[in-house]
This record gives C-alpha cells, structure tokens and sequence, in this order.
C-alpha cells in the first residue's frame, strides 16, 4: 500500500465517522449533507486495502469521484 493510498483509507474512515455524527449548533444543511456523503460513503466503499476497487462503480480504482466528493462533503475542514 503506498502512503498516498494509506491517507485515502484515514481519510475514509474518518469521512465514515464524521458522516454519522452530529453536534450541537448543528446547521440543517450540514446535517443533510453529511446524510448525503453518508450514503455516497457506504455505497463507494473500497473493495480491499491493496488494490482497491469501487464497490459502487463498478470496478473503477478507487477513490472514485463519488467517494473523493462524499470525503469532502463530511469534513467541513476540507471545504
Ligand atoms: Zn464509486
């Protein structure tokens, strides 16, 4: 696994995670967005931590531009 592909994999996980969670103060768009991301997250899973796939495109090397996109969308860090 290179680095690069390693940080996907954090940051996944980390998407996976921050997807589920809310907190107080919490506007009604970042809630939505986050159930949005969520979603695209677990339909555009990896496949496997060597090579991985698209679970949700059909083959395509993943991260595809759903999961990148969904990553993004649940960080507001990375916005
Ligand atoms: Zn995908």
């Amino acid at each position: 696994m290179t680095h690069n592909m390693h940080q996907q994999f954090l940051a996944y996980e980390r998407a996976v995670r921050l997807s589920g969670e809310t907190y107080k103060g919490m506007s009604g768009a970042e809630r939505s967005f986050r159930s949005i991301a969520a979603r695209d997250l677990e339909e555009h899973s990896p496949s496997d931590q060597n090579t991985p796939t698209c679970a949700g495109c059909d083959g395509a090397a993943w991260p595809c531009d759903t999961a990148r996109g969904a990553m993004s969308l649940a960080d507001p860090h990375t916005n």
